[in-house]
């Protein structure tokens, strides 16, 4: 059977168009100054899924989700080294490259308007096939021309990844924007009454 897995962009908090590897990557936020898991139950793993690869919703089971979100973590852990310029940790480098080889994936080109439109094809059933599309995500992310604006962002407690698309940005999306601005003031306030 040939399944076909789009590689499409999620929206991120900021409203524009995210890399898939850091949609991935920011299935884990931060609440109030706590961690929070989003792909918490084989459902909502469904969920992600069907919304950011273009898969078919399939029945997710318990190993699955561990295999995703330890892939996650891998990619987690890969971007943090490389927007901090730390050295490539070499276990999660691996566990991405085998998630890469998980299916092998060919384009398609389908004329469209003036230009073309570009589907990924694979043989793989729907799950290794998106384990290995959030692979091959990271790798074009990593190797590619965007890895220059690569940032964590750097908002109290937020543990979200974004894509400096304009010169002044700080900050993954309007909510750390906010905050860190409040806190600036506050700390002005004291200082000025001090
Ligand atoms: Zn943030």
């Amino acid at each position: 059977m040939v399944t076909v897995t789009a590689q499409r962009a999620a929206a991120g908090s900021s409203g524009s168009a995210l890399p898939l590897a850091v949609a991935f990557a920011n299935t884990l936020v931060a609440v109030r100054g706590k961690v929070r898991e989003t792909l918490g139950t084989p459902d909502e793993l469904a969920a992600w899924l069907a919304a950011n690869t273009g898969a078919p919703e399939v029945a997710v089971g318990a190993p699955d989700l561990t295999a995703f979100r330890a892939l996650r973590d891998a990619v987690r852990a890969v971007l943090r080294a490389y927007v901090d310029g730390e050295p490539a940790p070499a276990a999660e480098v691996e566990r991405i490259n085998e998630a890469s080889a998980a299916a092998p994936r060919w384009p398609v080109l389908t004329p469209a308007g003036a230009g073309y439109a570009v589907t990924q094809r694979t043989d793989r059933d729907p799950l290794p096939a998106a384990l290995a599309a959030l692979a091959h995500g990271t790798a074009d992310l990593l190797g590619g021309p965007l890895a220059a604006d690569l940032r964590a962002c750097h908002g109290p407690g937020c543990v979200q990844f974004f894509v400096k698309d304009h010169p002044r940005r700080e900050w993954c999306g309007p909510g750390c924007g906010n905050r860190a601005r409040a806190a600036r003031h506050y700390h002005r306030q004291r200082e000025q009454s001090a």
